[in-house]
């Protein structure tokens, strides 16, 4: 990587934390994925991805700035990156997936707060995220009690917090209520930017959005095979690229590891030999670094060949109908497309775990593991519930809930490997 040195300072990143940080980081990058055997030759755009992620990613971002653009950072898949690309906005995600200045994060919440979110302030008093930094406009988002109330203590510490309301039901007015928080959404960019938002311009960022999802909907698709095509550690790699990198470009690599995929679908190549225990993840998102139980998982005789999850298939699911010629008609066909998205906050959410039996099935999994990041409400309700209903169903699950640490990683990978000879039983 060049030297970002100057970049860096001028976000007001605190250059030795940042430094300590990358060094973790790239030690387990080499650790984790570099030393997978059988990687498809298109890995090598995400391995370049992931060395520059704190570099020339962040150099793409501050030369838009400099020409005028802004820059929407937000934690949360109901906030649709369609609108930001209307105004010639970039969209970055900002979840954390790193354990990170924890003890920084507890002067501000609650020791008992899920890691995802003690890791988001953690960066952020630690001023080691350049997205964070290099964000014009911050968007949160009244999902879970946690990042509802946390909003409150991070909106001095940013300088422009944007909260969106949500629906908690997936009710007439709950709908009424998202496509509100969109339109009010558009008008903050529309401010920001001092753009308009026209029927071309939120068409052409439903098309750009379109398109992405559609790349990852292709690779999900080729997972099915088995031998599995690709490993569930770069799956989600690529899942987890998906929220910072230019959307165009990462819809040509996902498209052109796509096509090598096919190619070793046709030959019975894999990363894992065939009839390797394959499992699905349901549960909490997995945001970059947070590889830990995916390495678990594959380092135990089984392979990832799902993730049910907003980094994964929930992210990605939904493709917007953009076939309306009116402003309004977007817009409601916009609510429509991410109204289906079945995140643990809403109640009764049913069709989450119709889903994970669809896809387990279409996927050839069979077994579960159900994630939930410890104090995460919402997902750990519901794995009770889903686990009963996926076990009745004759579908394997194992539920466990972890942090970002790695204190519990030998009582996990034990359990893991019980479960896989469980599968292997069956
Ligand atoms: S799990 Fe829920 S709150 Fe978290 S990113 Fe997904 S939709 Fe948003
Ligand atoms: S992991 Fe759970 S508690 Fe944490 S932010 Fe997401 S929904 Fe909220």
């Amino acid at each position: 990587m060049a030297d970002y040195t100057k970049m860096w300072t001028e976000l007001g990143l605190d250059l030795a934390g940042h430094d300590a940080l990358l060094g973790v980081l790239g030690g387990a990058y080499t650790d984790i994925f570099l030393s997978q055997k059988n990687r498809p030759e298109g890995m090598k755009y995400f391995d370049f991805v992931m060395s520059e992620v704190h570099g020339l990613r962040i150099q793409e971002l501050m030369d838009a700035k400099a020409q005028g653009r802004k820059v929407i950072g937000s934690y949360c898949v109901f906030v649709p990156e369609e609108l930001i690309l209307a105004v010639d906005g970039v969209s970055v995600g900002l979840c954390a997936g790193a354990e990170f200045n924890s003890e920084g994060a507890e002067t501000v919440l609650p020791r008992n707060t899920c890691a995802l979110i003690k890791s988001a302030f953690g960066f952020k008093l630690g001023r080691v995220c350049p997205y964070l930094e290099a964000s014009n406009v911050v968007v949160g988002e009244n999902t879970c009690d946690g990042k509802k109330k946390s909003y409150e203590m991070l909106a001095p510490m940013v300088k422009d917090l944007y909260v969106m309301d949500m629906p908690q039901m997936k009710s007439a007015s709950g709908r009424t209520l998202l496509k509100e928080e969109y339109k009010r959404f558009a008008a903050k960019l529309e401010a920001v930017s001092g753009k308009k938002i026209t029927i071309e311009s939120l068409k052409k960022g439903i098309d750009t959005v379109n398109a992405k999802r559609a790349a990852v909907k292709r690779l999900t698709a080729l997972r099915a095979a088995d031998p599995a095509p690709i490993s569930g550690l770069d799956a989600l790699l690529i899942n987890q690229v998906f929220f910072y990198d230019d959307p165009v470009r990462f819809t040509a690599s996902v498209n052109t590891l796509c096509d090598e995929l096919e190619e070793r679908v046709k030959k019975r190549t894999g990363v894992f030999a065939a009839k390797t225990p394959r499992l699905l993840i349901s549960g909490c998102p997995m945001a970059v670094p947070n590889w830990k139980l995916p390495m678990l998982i594959e380092s135990s005789g089984a392979v990832i060949v799902g993730e049910e999850s907003c980094v994964g298939e929930r992210g990605a699911r939904w493709i917007t109908d953009a076939k309306s010629q009116t402003m309004d008609g977007l817009l409601d066909q916009l609510t429509d497309r991410y109204f289906n998205i079945d995140c643990a906050i809403f109640t009764p959410n049913p069709s989450r775990v119709a889903y994970v039996k669809d896809m387990a099935k279409k996927l050839g999994a069979t077994g579960v593991i159900h994630y939930s990041l410890q104090f995460c409400q919402p997902y750990i309700m519901e794995s009770g519930p889903v686990e009963n209903d996926l076990e009745k169903s004759g579908i394997p699950t194992l539920r466990l809930e972890t942090d970002y640490s790695q204190e519990d990683a030998g009582q996990l990978k034990t359990r893991i490997e019980a479960f896989v000879e469980r599968l292997q039983k069956k």
